[in-house]
C-alpha cells in the first residue's frame, strides 16, 4: 500500500532466491506455486500486479491471466530457452517452443562462477553471433545415431540448416537417458524437452527410425555423407563379489520398473543420479504435481499470521528406507549444481536417507550389502552390513562406442558427440551443446 501511495507503477513479485529456505525457482517447484501470493495483493492495491516464478509456458501464463487476479506475467529464463517464445505463441505455434526446464545448469549456475550465461536446452543463448546455424549451400545426407539429447540436438540443428537427416534410435521412443531423468519425482519438466524435440523433428521432416539399432555395415551401405555418432552411455556396473546378485540392479532398471524393489534399499554412488534415485525410491507421488503436498513438505502456508507465510515443514514419510553410499570420504552431493544442490541435500534429510561415505564395497549376498571402512594405511577399521532387499547401482556410466572404429576405417566422415564422445562429467548441457556445434560445422 505504501508503494502505491508513493507512486509505484506496478508490483512485480519475483520472489525469493536460491538460498531461500523454500525452493522458489528450481525444476521441482510446482508451476506457478507463488501466484496466489501475488493475487493476495489485489485486495490491497489497484496498480498492476505482475506474477513470476516457475511460469514457463505460454499456455500456463495465459491460464493465469484468464483465471487469476494478476495483470501480467514475468518470465526470464524461458527467453533464454527460446527467444521466439512470444512470437511462436502468437502465431499458434506454442508446441514449437523450447521450454525452460528450471534446471539452472547453464544460466544461474554459470553466472555464480563467472561463466558465460547460456541455456541447457538452447546452447545458442549468449552465443547467438558465434554459434550460427546458417542455411547450408549444399544439402548433405546426414545420419544421426542415437536419439538422446546429443543426437536430438544434432538432428534438429542439422535439419534446420537444410541437411537431409535420418535419425536412428534403438529404443521405442526418443530421449535416451533424459527420458529416465524425466521419471524422477520433481523432474517432470524434462518431458517438455522431449516434447519440443518430437515436434521439431516432425516440423523439419527428419526421417526418424525408432526401434532401429543400426550397425556400421548398414550405415556404410547407405552411403551417408556424414554420420553423427550419438550412441550415448550405459550404466557402469562396478566389479566386486556378488554385484550380479538378483537383488542388485542398475538405476535404469530401477526407474524403468523392470524389477520389483523392496522396502530397504542401498544406493551405490552419490552423484547426481544417486541423489535422484534416492528421491525416486523414497517418494511414491511427486510433490511437484501436488501443490498442497509440496507446500506441506517445505512449510509454505496460507496463514498470514506466519512470518513470510512459512511454517514448519511436514514432509510425507519416506516410502522406503534408503542408504546412499559412496567410496569418497566427506560430505555427499558436492558435485550437485550450485543453485540446486541444496534442495536435493535438504530432500535427502527430509526423507531420512542415511548417507555413508568412505566405504569399500566388499560383497553383495543374501544378507545385503557388505561394506568396510579403512584408515589412511588401508587397514580395515570397521565393517558394516546393510541388510537391504535391493541394491541400486548409480556408479556412473560408460560410453557406447562400437560404431566409431568400423565407420572411421571405412572412410565415412564420422563425428562423435555426447556420452559416446566422453562419459565422464557428461550431462545434458554438454550433450545438447555438442549436438548443436557439430551441426553448425557440417558443410
Ligand atoms: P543418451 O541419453 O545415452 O542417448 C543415447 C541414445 O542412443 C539412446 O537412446 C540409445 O538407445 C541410442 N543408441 C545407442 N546405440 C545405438 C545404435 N547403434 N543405434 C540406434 N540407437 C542407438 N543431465 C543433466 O544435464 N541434468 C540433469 O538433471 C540430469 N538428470 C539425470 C537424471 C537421471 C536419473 C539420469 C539417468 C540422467 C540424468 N542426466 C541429467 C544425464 C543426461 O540424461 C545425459 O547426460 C544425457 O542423456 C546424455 O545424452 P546422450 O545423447 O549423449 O546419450
Ligand atoms: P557422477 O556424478 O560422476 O557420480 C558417479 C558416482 O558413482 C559417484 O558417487 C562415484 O563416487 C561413484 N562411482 C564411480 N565409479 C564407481 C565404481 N567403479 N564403483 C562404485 N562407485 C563408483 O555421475 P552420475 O551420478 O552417474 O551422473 C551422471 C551425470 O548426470 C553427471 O555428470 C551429472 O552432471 C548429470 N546429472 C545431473 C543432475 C543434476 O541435478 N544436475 C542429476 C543427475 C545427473 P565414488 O567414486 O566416491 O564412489
Ligand atoms: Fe531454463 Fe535450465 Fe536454460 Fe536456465 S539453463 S534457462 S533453467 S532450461
Amino acid at each position: 500500500r505504501k508503494a502505491e501511495e508513493h507512486g509505484v507503477d506496478a508490483i512485480n513479485t519475483d520472489i525469493g532466491w536460491h538460498e531461500a529456505q523454500v525452493p522458489t525457482i528450481v525444476t521441482s517447484v510446482p508451476r506457478g506455486a507463488f501466484v496466489k501470493f501475488t493475487e493476495r495483493l489485489r485486495d490491497e492495491v489497484s496498480i498492476p500486479l505482475i506474477a513470476a516464478n516457475r511460469i514457463n509456458t505460454a499456455e500456463f501464463a495465459e491460464e493465469i491471466l484468464t483465471n487469476g487476479r494478476v495483470d501480467a506475467i514475468q518470465m526470464a529464463r524461458p527467453f533464454l530457452a527460446d527467444p521466439h517464445l512470444a512470437n511462436k505463441a502468437r502465431e499458434g505455434r506454442a508446441d514449437e517452443i523450447n521450454t525452460c526446464i528450471g534446471c539452472n545448469q547453464a544460466c544461474l549456475d554459470h553466472a555464480f562462477v563467472g561463466k558465460k550465461v547460456s541455456c541447457l536446452v538452447n546452447p545458442r543463448a549468449g552465443r547467438e553471433t558465434t554459434l550460427i546455424l546458417s542455411p547450408t549451400r549444399k544439402a548433405k545426407r546426414v545420419a544421426v545415431v542415437g536419439a538422446g539429447p546429443a543426437g536430438l540436438s544434432a538432428a534438429v540443428s542439422s535439419a534446420e540448416r537444410g541437411h537431409k537427416v535420418t535419425l536412428f534410435e534403438g529404443g521405442k521412443s526418443i530421449g535416451g537417458q533424459f527420458s529416465i531423468a524425466a521419471r524422477i519425482p520433481g523432474k517432470e519438466e524434462f518431458n517438455e524437452t522431449i516434447r519440443y524435440f518430437t515436434r521439431k523433428l516432425e516440423v523439419l521432416g527428419v526421417d526418424v527410425r525408432l526401434n532401429t539399432r543400426v550397425d556400421a555395415d548398414t550405415l556404410i551401405a547407405e552411403k551417408f555423407d556424414d554420420v553423427i555418432v550419438a550412441t550415448g552411455v550405459v550404466p557402469r556396473i562396478p566389479s566386486f563379489p556378488g554385484v550380479d546378485h538378483p537383488m542388485a540392479m542398475s538405476y535404469a532398471d530401477a526407474v524403468l520398473g523392470h524389477r520389483e524393489i523392496g522396502k530397504r534399499v542401498a544406493v551405490i554412488g552419490a552423484g547426481g543420479i544417486g541423489f535422484d534415485i534416492s528421491e525416486f525410491l523414497t517418494t511414491d507421488e511427486s510433490p511437484t504435481l501436488n501443490l498442497k503436498e509440496w507446500e506441506q513438505e517445505w512449510g509454505v502456508t496460507d496463514d498470514p499470521e506466519k512470518p513470510g507465510f512459512v511454517t514448519k515443514p511436514r514432509p510425507l514419510p519416506p516410502v522406503r528406507q534408503v542408504y546412499m553410499v559412496q567410496r569418497k570420504s566427506g560430505k555427499q552431493g558436492k558435485s550437485l549444481g550450485k543453485t540446486t544442490g541444496w534442495v536435493h541435500r535438504a530432500t535427502m534429510k527430509m526423507k531420512g536417507v542415511e548417507q555413508i561415505s568412505g566405504a569399500t564395497y566388499d560383497k553383495i549376498d543374501d544378507q545385503g550389502l557388505h561394506l568396510s571402512f579403512r584408515d589412511d594405511e588401508g587397514n580395515v577399521t570397521e565393517t558394516r552390513v546393510l541388510e537391504v532387499d535391493n541394491v541400486v547401482i548409480c556408479a556412473g556410466q560408460e560410453s557406447v562406442r562400437d560404431l566409431i572404429d568400423p565407420l572411421t576405417l571405412a572412410g565415412v566422415t564420422t563425428h562423435v558427440i555426447g556420452g559416446a564422445d566422453y562419459a565422464g562429467e557428461l550431462d545434458a548441457k554438454r550433450a545438447i551443446r555438442q549436438g548443436t556445434e557439430v551441426a553448425a560445422g557440417i558443410d
